[in-house]
């Protein structure tokens, strides 16, 4: 283990707070779709571009959410394995993930090796960070 009890406290904080802002995020992102819900932005009588302009508008809320929403699952993710001591080992090789990862990206699963062989083997358009 070669995270301290300190570093891996540091982190568990930066975890919990980071946790609390997506939840805020998250919250706002509802109300945010309740208030914008089709009707309202498309008006009493849609004509066809009113409707796509909404449609988007309400792809792009939810593209938001889902993101949180998977950021979010990775941080909980992440607080299990902290609690089970398997936290900070990469899931790919076994070694410990370097500790200034775990506070770039404190949900991260694999060390930087790793994780730039798999973006290399699965390279994606969007590039996940984790
Ligand atoms: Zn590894």
């Amino acid at each position: 283990m070669a995270l301290s009890s300190g570093q891996t406290e540091q982190l568990r904080r930066m975890i919990e707070s980071r946790r609390q802002v997506l939840q805020a995020e998250l919250h706002d992102g509802v109300d945010r779709a309740r208030e914008n819900n089709f009707e309202d932005l498309a008006g009493p009588a849609p004509d066809a571009a009113d409707e796509s302009v909404a449609t988007l508008i309400g792809d792009i809320d939810h593209a938001d959410v889902s993101r949180d929403m998977t950021e979010l699952r990775a941080l909980d993710a992440a607080r299990e394995r902290i609690e089970q001591g398997s936290y900070g080992v990469c899931l790919d090789c076994g070694a410990e993930i370097e500790f200034e990862r775990l506070r770039a990206a404190p949900a991260a699963l694999r060390c930087i090796g790793c994780q730039r062989l798999r973006e290399k083997t699965y390279a994606s358009p969007t590039g996940s960070s984790l």
